[in-house]
């Protein structure tokens, strides 16, 4: 990738959509952090805003506290991700309503990794949903929800192969999903040519790519190994020596990510998800460098003119 390539376009901001993830915080002291991003996030009104789901649903009262909170404090629409791990269908059909009765219309259906860790043999609770497509078909049935589902450019690691890959995705997709994101990568070509087999493969839902800054380069890393990702060398050379000079280190994560996504504009995204890790610093500003601004942003600009 040639970083001169892309000028400042002013009109990329008026295509480009966007959503963010966040997952719900342990303690005050995250808490309060999850709050300072997303008060600094909200002007720049995503699609919408997805929390996500502990493991076993490990996390189920803080991720309904958190949808609430975001619910009743703020303008934006939540997405509530579900996994179907360690749990029997009524319990996730029960908790799918209690989400439907607090008002939320959107969720990201997930099977959700195995109870014993990732790597491990994945096995479905003896009366639970097996896999993504089932829970998608299940919510589906419960409700007119907006249901986004997961996809992976590089395989999922527990599929023997792509076709099984994108087997399921089209099952998910004909069960209901109305896109699907990805896990993040590094290398566009790679999601250009998932895209490009997914079409071929009949799956015609948006394929939203996951977006992630590189906050720590070491434990991007390290989770990249055990999800499958593929961290290219050019990466590691970017980050090389940036251990102890975080300053450096956003500032190269900054450019890292926004020529990432200018480069996928370029090639026709205009949708895009990012993980926020609950930190809007390096989000706002690829948001900032793809043209979406904040009102407050666009007043100060005005009145500075
Ligand atoms: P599925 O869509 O059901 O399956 C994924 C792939 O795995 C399939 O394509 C299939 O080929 C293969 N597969 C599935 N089951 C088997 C099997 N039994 N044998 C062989 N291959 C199989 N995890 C959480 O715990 N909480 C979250 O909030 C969360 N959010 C996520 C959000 C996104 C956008 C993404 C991409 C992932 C998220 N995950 C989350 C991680 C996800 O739960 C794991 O990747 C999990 O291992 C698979 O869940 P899935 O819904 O992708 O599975």
């Amino acid at each position: 990738m040639n970083q001169f390539r892309f000028s400042r376009r002013p009109d990329i901001g008026d295509k480009v959509r966007v959503s963010f993830e966040f997952f719900p915080p342990k303690t005050d002291e995250m808490e309060a952090r999850l709050w300072d991003t997303v008060t600094r996030l909200e002007p720049l009104k995503p699609k919408f805003v997805s929390v996500t789901y502990g493991a076993g649903g490990s996390t189920r009262e803080r991720t309904a506290r958190t949808v609430k909170r975001i619910l009743n404090e703020t303008t934006l629409t939540p997405a509530a991700h579900m996994t179907c791990v360690d749990a029997a269908r009524d319990q996730v059909d029960a908790v799918v309503r209690e989400f439907a009765d607090m008002g939320v219309t959107r969720f990201v259906a997930l099977r959700g990794d195995p109870a014993a860790g990732v790597g491990t043999a994945y096995r479905p609770h003896p009366d639970g949903y097996a896999n993504g497509a089932e829970l998608v078909g299940a919510m589906k049935s419960a409700g007119d929800f907006d249901i986004s589902v997961s996809a992976y450019p590089e395989k999922h690691p527990e599929s023997p192969d792509f076709a099984t890959d994108f087997d399921m995705l089209k099952r998910k997709a004909d069960n209901g999903a109305t896109r699907a994101i990805t896990q993040f990568f590094f290398d566009n070509d790679l999601y250009e040519r998932y895209v490009e087999r997914a079409r071929r493969a009949g799956i015609y839902i948006p394929i939203v790519p996951g977006i992630l800054p590189v906050h720590n380069f070491t434990q991007v890393a390290n989770f990249s190994a055990r999800c499958g990702a593929l961290v290219p060398a050019w990466l590691a050379e970017r980050f090389e020596g940036l251990q102890n000079d975080p300053q450096t280190h956003a500032l190269v994560a900054s450019a890292v990510a926004a020529e990432q996504v200018l480069d996928l504009v370029e090639r026709g995204v205009s949708d895009f998800h990012f993980y926020t890790m609950n930190r809007a610093d390096l989000v706002f500003a690829i948001c900032h460098m793809i043209g979406i601004r904040s009102h407050e942003t666009e007043a100060a600009g005005s009145a500075a003119a």
